[in-house]
C-alpha cells in the first residue's frame, strides 16, 4: 500500500547477467534467446496492472520457451538472490529501495516477492517491476495466491499511489479487553478501492499486526500520559494524542501510529484515564 518509484534497473539486463553465470550451455542458450519474450511479457504486465486487467492475465501466456517452472526458479534463487550470485547487486539496488516493507509500512525489507509468482509467470520470474520490497511475514501471508477478480487485486507499489488521502482507521474497542481494531476508512475511496484496501488489510494481517504494535506503543506512553491527565485532565490528553497524530501524519500519511494517535484522541473514556486499562 506504500508506494515507491519503479526500478529503472531493465529485465533485459537482469537476464543477461544471470545467463552470462550459468554454467549449463542448454539453460543459459534459452534464458539468453527468452530476452524478446520477457520484455514483451514485462510490457503486457505493466499495462495489465495500469489497465487494473492484471486479473485477467493467464501463466499459459507468460511461460520461457525452453525452459521449465524448475530451472527459471533455480536461476532466480543461484543467480539472482544468493549472496556470492551475479545478480546479488541487482537483488539488493531493489531490495533497498525502500527500508520498510511496502505491504505493511511497519516491518523491515528482507525479501524480494513476485508481484506475479514465478511459477505461473515465469518470464516475469526475473523482471525488476514484479519484484517488491517485503518482509519475511508479509511475503508468507501473500503466498502465491494470484486474484481471480479486481477485488482481490494486490495494491502494486510501483505503480499505484494510495497515500494522497487517509485509508487507515483504527477505533478503540473497550471489549473484551481494551485494545485498537483497524480498519480500511470510508471517504474518499471508491467501492472497488475499499474492497482491495479491505483485502489487502485481511491479506497481510494488518489488523493483528498493528494492534499488537499499538499495545505496546500505549504500555510504552503510560507515564506521560499520566502526568498529562493529572495537571491537565481529559483535555490535555487529547491534546497531545492530537499532537502525536499530526507529527506522524507529516511522516507518513497511512502510518499505524498516526491512525492509533487519533483513534485514541476520539475516545472520551482512553482520554479521562482509560489509558490506564492499557498497562502491560
Ligand atoms: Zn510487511
Amino acid at each position: 500500500m506504500w508506494k515507491v518509484d519503479p526500478p529503472t534497473l531493465d529485465a533485459s539486463t537482469v537476464v543477461a547477467t544471470c545467463a552470462r553465470a550459468i554454467g549449463d550451455l542448454t539453460v543459459a542458450t534459452a534464458l539468453v534467446s527468452s530476452v524478446d519474450v520477457v520484455q514483451q511479457r514485462t510490457a503486457a504486465f505493466v499495462a495489465a496492472v495500469a489497465g487494473e486487467t492484471i486479473h485477467t492475465e493467464r501463466g499459459s501466456e507468460y511461460q520461457i520457451p525452453g525452459l521449465t517452472h524448475k530451472q527459471i526458479s533455480t536461476v532466480y534463487s543461484k543467480h539472482f538472490v544468493d549472496q556470492a550470485s551475479a545478480g546479488r547487486a541487482m537483488y539488493d539496488t531493489i531490495r533497498l529501495s525502500t527500508p520498510w516493507c511496502l505491504a505493511c509500512g511497519h516491518q523491515r525489507v528482507n525479501t524480494l516477492d513476485h508481484y506475479l509468482p514465478k511459477s505461473r509467470f515465469p518470464a516475469l520470474a526475473l523482471t525488476p517491476v514484479n519484484l517488491t520490497p517485503m518482509c519475511q511475514a508479509c511475503n508468507q501471508a501473500k503466498s502465491t495466491r494470484i486474484a481471480t477478480c479486481a477485488e482481490e487485486v494486490f495494491v502494486h507499489p510501483y505503480y499505484e499511489d494510495y497515500e494522497s488521502a487517509i485509508w487507515l482507521l483504527a477505533r478503540v474497542v473497550r471489549t473484551p479487553e481494551p485494545h485498537l481494531s483497524f480498519a480500511c476508512a470510508a471517504s474518499p475511496w471508491s467501492a472497488a478501492q475499499r474492497a482491495r484496501i479491505e483485502n489487502h488489510i485481511t491479506r497481510f494481517k494488518l489488523d493483528r499486526m498493528y494492534r499488537t504494535e499499538a499495545a505496546r506503543l500505549i504500555a510504552q506512553s503510560q507515564r506521560m500520559l499520566t502526568r498529562v491527565h493529572v495537571t491537565g485532565g481529559r483535555r490535555a490528553v487529547r491534546e497531545v494524542c492530537l499532537e502525536r497524530e499530526s507529527d506522524l501524519r507529516e511522516y507518513r500519511l497511512n502510518d499505524w501510529g498516526a491512525a492509533t494517535w487519533a483513534a485514541l484522541s476520539h475516545s472520551d473514556w482512553f482520554c479521562d484515564g482509560g489509558f490506564r486499562a492499557f498497562a502491560a
